[in-house]
């Protein structure tokens, strides 16, 4: 049993509201959405972070990216949407198993930082 908390999702372990799910990546809600759509992707495979990513992952983040349009177009971002990963302490990232977030609805959101 994984301690990681997105590994225990993407093995079912762990309810999710799911989104997608195939053989390699899984998508679902944000149990604490900043936007009136805010999911995660994630490959089931456990991979830290962004700064943790090798060769061997390419293939498979390369399917997550080609997935992000078209979940986010799905579930309601009809006119553009934003992705952030956040990577490690300066990124502020709080779960280390790599994940999209995707960030959309009708709300404008702010610019990306603020100067
Ligand atoms: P980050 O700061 O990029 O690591 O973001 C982690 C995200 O995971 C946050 O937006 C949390 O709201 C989200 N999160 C934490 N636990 C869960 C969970 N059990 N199900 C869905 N999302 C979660
Ligand atoms: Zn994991």
């Amino acid at each position: 049993m994984s301690d990681c908390l997105f590994c225990r999702i993407a093995s079912g372990e762990i309810p999710a509201r799911k989104i997608h799910e195939d053989d390699d990546i899984v998508a679902f809600h944000d149990i604490n959405p900043v936007a009136p759509i805010h999911f995660l992707v994630i490959p089931k495979r456990h991979i830290a972070s962004m700064a943790d990513v090798t060769d061997g992952d390419a293939e498979v983040l390369g399917k997550l990216m080609a997935q992000v349009g078209k979940l986010a177009r799905e579930q309601g971002c009809t006119d553009g949407f934003r992705t952030i990963i956040n990577t490690g302490r300066v990124g502020r990232q709080e779960v280390y198993h790599l994940h999209v977030h995707v960030l959309g609805g009708e709300e404008v959101l702010p610019a990306m930082l603020k100067r």
